[in-house]
Parts: C-alpha cells; structure tokens; sequence
C-alpha cells in the first residue's frame, strides 16, 4: 500500500455522509496520522497509532470507526480518554465530524451524577466517550444496557499510565465483548503500554508519525533568560511587558505556585488564572472555558493541568521553572504554535537550572535561544514608540472637544498635552527594578564554566548559538508539534502533588 493514493479525504472511500461531516469541518487535506491510520482501521484492523500532540488522531480513528458502526439502538463505538477534558474534547469532534451520519454520543465521567448518563445510555446511542474510573464503575455494576463494543480505542495511552489508570483499563477490557476491533493511540510508547497493548490488541499494525528533524517546532521560537532565583517574578511581569503576549500559559510545578502566582497577576493588574489538578471539575472547566474564549489571557497551569488541551492563538508559553524533563519541555511549548501560527516559549533559568537546561536541549533537539530580559529603560522606550503612534493615530471623540472647551479656560495647552501624556504613561505601569538577570560578568563565568565542562563534547552547544525559528509554514499545522521523539522516558516526576 502506498500512501500516494491517499491524497484526500474522498480517497478513502468514506461513506457520503461522514465525508459531508469532514468537508463541513473545513478539513480539506488528510494529516499524516490520518492518512497512515485510516486505511487499515476501514479494514478492520488492529492498531497502535503513535503521533504528537495537535496531529488530528481524533479524526484518524473517528471516521474510519464512525464509518464502520452500526446505527442501532447499541453502543457500538467505545472511546476511553484519561480525564474529564480530553472527554469532552473527543465528543465534540465526534459529534462535528458524525452528526451527518446520525450519530449519537453521550460522554461519561466521574465528578457528576451518573443516572443521566446512564439513562442517556440506555436510551440508544452508538457512541460512549468515557473516563476510566467512572466506566468500570458503571460496567462492573452492570448498569449499562446494550453496550457492545464492536470497536474499542485507546485515546492518549501514555498518559493513562502517568495518571494511574492502567489497572482500570486492564479490568475495563474484562467487560468488553472479545470479538472486537481495537485501537490505541499514544504519544510515546513506554514500556507498560507496549505490554498493555500485547494484552489487548490483535495482530496489531503499527504507524508511527515522527516529525523529521529539520521541521521540528518551526513555527515556535524558543528563548530562554539566565536570571537569580529571587527575580522570577520581576522577570516574568518584565517579559509581559515587553512581549505583549496576547494569550500565555505559564507552566509551574505545584498547585500552590500556580495560585500564588496567579494571585500576583490578578494584583498586578493581568487577566489571569490558575488552573491545577485540586481545583473542583466545574472550576477547571471554567477557566478553560473562559481561556478558550479569550475572557482570560494568562493561564497558569502545572502540567497534569493543561496535558492534551487544544486551545487555539496561544502566543506564548512561559516555563516559570525549567521543566522536569525534555519530555514535559517538548509538551508545554507544544501549547502555542499551533496549526501552523507562529509561537514564542519563554524559560526562565538560574544559574543552577542551566546544566538542565543543556540536557533538555540535547535530547529534545531543540534550539533554545539565550535573550537578555529587557531593562526598563528598553520597554518604556519601547513602549512610547507605540504610544506617539497611537496618540497620532487616535480618533477624536466628541467628548473630548467639550473636555478641552472646558479646560481651556483653566490651564494652559501645553501643560495640559503633558498632563495627559502623562496619564497615558501612567496607566501602562511599567515598573519592576531596571535590570534584571545575571549580570555580564557572572553569565561569562557562568557560561566559561559550562564550556570547561564540556570540552571534550566540543563547543557546539556552548551558548548563545541557534536560532530555529524560521517563516516556513506549513499547509497543514499538525506535523511539528514534538513530544516524542525522543524514547526511553520511563516515568516522569510529576510534583503536582506538592
Ligand atoms: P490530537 O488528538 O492528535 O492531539 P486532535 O484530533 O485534537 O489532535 O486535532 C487537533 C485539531 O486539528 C482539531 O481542532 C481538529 O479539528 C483539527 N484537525 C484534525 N484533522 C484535520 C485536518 N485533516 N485538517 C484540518 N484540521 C484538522
Ligand atoms: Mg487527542
């Protein structure tokens, strides 16, 4: 089989209802995951799909399965996610893609009374989207009537075992019929989803969608600043002012960091949230929700928090703290750059952080280039720039002509254009100390340090070099959007908990 035939979504061989749902998405060309994936799962096969984060694996396993389904008064098609959010996520695109088709979807999750989900159920759909503890609770109580299965997939695996569901998901496959279609999609393959996949797949196929190396997280520039551990703050609120971001997640590692800094935004005046795995269902959904809206411009999120979520225009990550592996770096910034827009990731390190950092580096393949955070001085000469434009290009209102009439008469024209300058100036409120970050001195030791260490592995990654961030775009946003190219993560320290 070769992938040249499938060019489009009409070479699949969809049925005209479910194509009528693509072309009404607006998708016009198959992703890569797509086009590898869906061929085989129309033929019935077993299969282990593996692509990055944004590739559109809903899709390459939702038409092929919603155009294989009955439309009976059954649950045919069966779809687990980890949490709550991925759910929700994969039902709307389900729902998108199937409503030509007559498809029904009810979701199921834990959080919320089940009886409307059952009943719901029970009353005949074709499709469940559901959590892992909330279905093997419904299905080891028998609660579900005319529940079925004939196709079964696996959403994000990987992050099943990082959750702590894969004894649920072992259990689940209990209930499910044996003579069934099974599918299971990951971002990488660790160990234990190998074995899982051993249990409960059959004859499996495996398709793999790497992004090759040279297009990589293009579309996102990568930037990091050598600061002291007690300016993290300063530099974060300097970088908002200078970068201007007009969405930004910033990661941290605990929920009491992201409430704290969160706290800190709101005083200084941002749009900003926290978001953490201790806040109640309805919150978190809220925020996202409002995020996604645009209501709210600063998310500060852990990991866990934010894993998997699809929101579009996001123009910045900032990494607080340098994340605890590649892996996590690769994911966070794969939050912005999204369907081929352009993205800034933002990190902040100390001294001590920065020999991580060249880890990260080095395994992620990732070019991260060192910036210098903005003194003062830059961002309010910045700023007026900006300023002595939008006054040249302000819009007389009515109001201020009787404004003027009445001030006239009481202060002279000059003092009066400075007062108002200097109102304008003032509500900018750019402060903070004027500079911020290692000094030149400590970053040349710092970096001759580094260089010693790393004599014998050559200069390559010594400093300031690189710079990956290029025009090109791609048609199609999915393909750079790294979290897996690199193997052998084992378990990843998640210190949300803290
Ligand atoms: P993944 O599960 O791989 O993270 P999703 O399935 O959530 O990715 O898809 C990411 C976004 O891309 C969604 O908004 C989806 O509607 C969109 N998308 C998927 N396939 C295509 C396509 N072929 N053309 C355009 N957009 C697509
Ligand atoms: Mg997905």
């Amino acid at each position: 089989m070769t992938t040249q035939q499938y060019d489009s979504f009409e070479s699949f061989g969809f049925k005209p209802q479910i194509l009528r749902g693509v072309t009404e998405a607006g998708f016009t060309t198959p992703s890569p995951i797509q086009i590898e994936a869906i061929p085989y799962i129309l033929e019935g096969r077993d299969l282990i799909g593996q692509a990055q984060t944004g590739t559109g694996k809903t899709a390459a396993f939702g038409l092929p399965a919603m155009n294989r389904i009955e439309i009976a008064d059954r649950v045919d098609l069966l779809v687990i996610t980890p949490t709550r959010e991925l759910a929700t996520q994969v039902s709307d695109e389900l729902f998108k893609l199937g409503r030509f088709a007559g498809m029904r979807t009810v979701t199921i999750y834990g959080g919320q009374s089940s009886y409307r989900q059952v009943d719901l159920v029970n009353r005949g759909a074709q499709i469940v989207v559901a959590t892992p503890g909330r279905l093997l609770d419904l299905l080891s109580s028998g609660r579900l009537k005319n529940f079925s299965p004939s196709i079964v997939i696996l959403d994000e695996a990987d992050e099943m075992l990082d959750m702590g569901f894969l004894d649920d998901i072992k259990e689940i496959f209990k209930f499910l019929p044996k003579e069934r279609q099974t599918l299971m999609f990951s971002a990488t393959m660790p160990a234990p989803i190998r074995d899982l996949a051993g249990r409960i797949l059959r004859d499996p196929v495996s398709v793999k969608v790497t992004p090759s190396e040279e297009t990589a997280n293009k579309d996102i520039a990568q930037q990091y600043y050598v600061i002291e551990e007690h300016e993290r703050d300063d530099a974060i609120l300097r970088l908002f002012d200078s970068e201007e971001p007009s969405k930004s997640i910033v990661f941290v590692r605990t929920k009491k960091e992201a409430d704290r800094l969160s706290t800190m935004l709101i005083a200084k005046g941002y749009s900003a949230k926290g978001l953490h795995g201790d806040m109640e269902q309805k919150s978190r959904e809220e925020v996202i929700k409002s995020f996604k809206n645009n209501q709210l411009d600063i998310l500060v999120a852990t990991d866990v928090a934010a894993r998997g979520l699809d929101v579009k225009d996001v123009s910045h990550v900032f990494n607080y703290h340098i994340p605890f592996d590649p892996e996590s770096y690769v994911h966070r910034i794969g939050r912005t750059g999204r369907a081929g827009k352009k993205g800034i990731a933002v990190t902040l390190v100390t001294p001590l952080e920065y020999k991580e950092l060249q880890r990260i580096k080095k395994i992620a393949g990732s070019d991260i280039r060192r910036e210098s955070v903005p003194t003062l001085g830059d961002v309010r000469k910045a700023h007026s720039g900006k300023l002595i434009n939008s006054v040249l290009n302000a819009r007389l209102n009515e109001e201020a002509q009787h404004l003027l009439n009445a001030l006239e008469e009481q202060i002279d024209i000059q003092q009066l254009a400075l007062k108002a300058l200097s109102l304008l100036i003032e509500k900018q409120n750019i402060t903070g100390p004027d500079s911020i970050g290692l000094t030149a001195q400590r970053l040349e030791k710092m970096l001759n340090d580094q260089r010693r260490d790393h004599r014998p592995s050559s200069s390559r990654r010594g400093g300031a070099k690189g710079g990956g961030y290029s025009k090109f775009r791609k048609p199609y946003g999915g393909g750079n959007r790294d979290r897996g190219s690199f193997s052998g993560k084992g378990r990843s320290t998640r210190y949300e908990d803290r």
